[in-house]
């Protein structure tokens, strides 16, 4: 297996002839934690739609497991959580379970699951914490419960590569915590890499290992001790935030 689980090349994209991204070019290791921030519309999600193929990029590529998208087979190496869920319809009768579930399928058929499917899922109820409401209706959960199941929809197939987009904003601080704790496991026990877009630095710092700055272009992409000594970083969080994130991480 390469060592870059992910490879992006001079990576651009517009909409309606705006370009919203521009020239990013950096690569991601296995195992890497990286947290992802930057303005409302500095470009995140749609980094986030290039890697996973969602969106064809304008101009230059991208690679995922060293492969391009057209020669990727194996999707369920990645574990997507969307930013914005209501794609999804609440009152869709299905179980927390069944949610869950739609985690093992992917284009090119169902997961290899190890000990089957049922335990799979079982596994990633407990893993959330809501193993206990598996057979209740999603649209009956409140909006932090939904969360959870999509959290483990995305964590089922076992994925080496997990992508979160602004995750934890619908939970409460005790998740909140534990969610994080729970990425940072997988990070470091079963060296899953991990991107992450946040709005909280202040957990992030806490748990990755390296920090992208992205405002339509990379700004700074590198490690914390990096970051904490860049003086670009300095003029846009202000000295006294810089320090705090960097505390936070030691
Ligand atoms: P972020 O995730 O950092 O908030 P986005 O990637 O969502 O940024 O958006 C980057 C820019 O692209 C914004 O100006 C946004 O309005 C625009 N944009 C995002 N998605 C679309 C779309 N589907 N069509 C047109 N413009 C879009």
């Amino acid at each position: 297996m390469p060592a870059e689980v992910i490879k992006a090349l001079d990576l651009s994209h517009s909409y309606n002839s705006a370009e919203v991204l521009s020239g990013i070019t950096f690569s991601m290791k296995r195992g890497d934690y990286v947290g992802l921030v930057g303005p409302n519309g500095s470009g995140k999600s749609t980094l986030i739609k290039l890697i996973l193929g969602l969106e064809p990029p304008s101009r230059g590529s991208v690679e995922v497991f060293g492969r391009g998208h057209k020669d990727l087979t194996d999707w369920n190496r990645i574990g997507y959580l969307p930013q914005k869920i209501n794609f999804f319809n609440p009152h869709f009768p299905s179980t927390v379970r069944e949610v869950a579930a739609l985690g093992l399928i992917s284009a090119k058929g169902p997961a290899r699951t190890p000990g089957g499917k049922r335990a799979a899922v079982d596994h990633a109820l407990e893993l959330l914490n809501i193993a206990d409401i598996g057979d209740r209706l999603i649209g009956d959960l409140s909006g932090g419960q939904q969360q959870r199941v999509f959290i483990a929809r995305a964590l089922v197939s076992g994925p080496e590569l997990l992508i979160l987009d602004e995750p934890a904003t619908a939970l409460d601080p005790e998740t909140r915590d534990n969610f994080f704790s729970l990425l940072s496991e997988l990070n470091k026990q079963k060296n899953v890499s991990i991107i992450l877009v946040t709005h909280d630095i202040g957990s992030m710092g806490k748990f990755a290992s390296k920090l992208m700055y992205l405002d339509k272009k990379i700004i700074f992409y590198g490690s914390f001790d990096e970051f904490c000594r860049s003086d670009t970083m300095t003029q846009i969080f202000g000295p006294s935030s810089q320090h705090i994130i960097c505390h936070k991480h030691g």
